[in-house]
């Protein structure tokens, strides 16, 4: 079956679907995305990613690239055409094509608007019910985290450096010694007296959507949700420890550094909560979410 991307206005087959080599996303990451999770036909947590992309391109000086109704609509149309019902939804808006030099392009130039969906079984991700490795990493990244750019350097060798050693995800530290998130998800422990713990979403990190609806999930279930920052001995030490994304959901983790987390099982909150963010999405369930 042919598969379809959406690009400036049109739909194209995904093997040949491009965008210039003069384009700011490829000659300076001059780009904001946001990946949205469709599962069973729903789009979960739209309304965190778009609030979040709007924020995103406003804080580098971009605005939205069309109305949110509109950008809906094609999505929808992007997931008909690709025949897909779970799929992690990519929408990336760059500053557009303009001969290569830093200031921004002249108003005219019009942004670079891309989609993709590519299929994603959330339901039977089996790193779910096993739990993933993590290694730490010093944490390279500028100081504006908190905005989704597609630079992303720094997270792929981050990434690159847990894969080597056999590893899911890397969790980043900071220069105090300090966990900022994953390198595509927001880091979780859940301590021995059964407090939630992420680090505050300051400009050290990116807000999750997904965090932010754990944040929710916790209040409505009666559990404490804590936001301080925490090191990888301490997390070596926690009851369990887990990551959010969109896409991963709620992943377990059961060994840091080669240390062994509450036994190497996924533990109970982690799949609690798991089924608690499936439960939120499936009934459209959204939090708005905040700079
Ligand atoms: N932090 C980073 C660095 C990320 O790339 C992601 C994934 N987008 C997250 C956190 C989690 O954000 P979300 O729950 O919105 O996917």
């Amino acid at each position: 079956m042919p598969r379809f991307a959406y690009v400036n206005g049109s739909f194209l087959p995904h093997g040949s679907a491009q965008v210039h080599i003069e384009d700011r996303g490829f000659q300076f990451a001059d780009s904001i995305y946001e990946v949205i999770a469709c599962i069973d036909g729903v789009l979960a947590d739209e309304r965190g990613h778009f609030d979040r992309l709007a924020r995103s391109l406003k804080e580098i000086g971009m605005a939205m690239p069309m109305p949110r109704n509109s950008l809906r609509l094609i999505i929808r149309e992007l997931l008909r055409r690709n025949k897909l019902k779970n799929a992690a939804v990519y929408i990336q808006v760059t500053r557009g094509v303009y001969k290569r030099d830093f200031p921004f392009p002249p108003d005219h130039v019009p942004q670079t608007l891309v989609i993709t969906a590519r299929p994603f079984n959330f339901k039977r991700n089996p790193k779910i019910r096993k739990g993933i490795q993590v290694f730490s990493v010093p944490d390279l990244r500028w100081k504006r985290r908190d905005i989704k750019t597609t630079a992303l350097i720094a997270q792929v060798l981050a990434k690159q450096q847990a894969v080597e050693r056999g590893g899911y995800e890397a969790w980043m530290v900071d220069d105090s010694g300090f966990v900022t998130e994953g390198s595509s998800s927001n880091a979780w422990i859940v301590t021995n007296d059964g407090k939630i713990v992420t680090r505050a979403a300051t400009h050290d990190i990116l807000r999750g959507v997904t965090r932010s609806a754990i944040e929710k999930i916790c209040a409505d279930m009666h559990l404490q949700f804590v936001e301080r920052s925490f090191t990888i001995a301490e997390a070596q030490k926690a009851r369990e420890c887990f990551t959010s994304s969109a896409v991963a959901l709620i992943m377990p983790v059961v060994k840091i550094d080669g240390k062994v987390i509450g036994g190497g099982k996924p533990g109970p909150v982690a799949l609690k909560l798991y089924d608690a963010y499936l439960d939120y999405a499936a009934k459209g369930k959204q939090v708005s979410w905040k700079a």
